[in-house]
């Protein structure tokens, strides 16, 4: 990755961090659940509202670093509008990024954390919001832990 497009990430992630998209609680979530990533302190509670299928209305409030606030920034607008199925690809292909495979184009913007796995100690923060997504959908009603 050149030193250029490596702040071109850095940019976008400050930028969610600093204006986070969807940083709400809902009024009558169908599903919700709490995420902790102990390694970072990170903390965070994603509630989302399904119609049918389909995700209607995604928010996540709590707080953690620039990565886990941006990651569950860009999440919660990339889920919005999505089906089960389509938001439970996403996080497989994202957990993969970042865990296994590297970049993926098929994530769109949410390619701009493929550059943390150059990082192992921040891929937790990156992946907490997507746990406890996927928790939320699984409909889990334990808290989530990156442990
Ligand atoms: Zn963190």
């Amino acid at each position: 990755m050149t030193s250029e497009l490596r702040d071109l990430y850095q940019q976008v992630i400050l930028d969610h961090n600093r204006k986070p998209r969807n940083f709400r609680t809902l009024a009558n979530p169908s599903r919700a659940a709490e995420g902790y990533n102990p390694l970072c302190g990170d903390r965070l509670t994603v509630e989302l509202t399904l119609e049918g299928e389909v995700i209607r209305d995604i928010g996540f409030h709590g707080s953690g670093c620039a990565i886990s606030n941006a990651s569950a920034s860009m999440m919660t607008a990339d889920l919005k509008g999505k089906t089960v199925t389509e938001a439970e690809e996403a996080f497989e292909r994202f957990r993969a990024m970042l865990t296994e495979n590297g970049p993926d184009a098929e994530l769109g913007k949410l390619g701009v954390f493929a550059g943390v796995r150059e990082f192992p100690s921040r891929i937790k923060c990156a992946t907490l919001a997507w746990h406890t997504v996927h928790a939320a959908l699984a409909g889990k009603a334990e808290p989530v832990t990156t442990e």
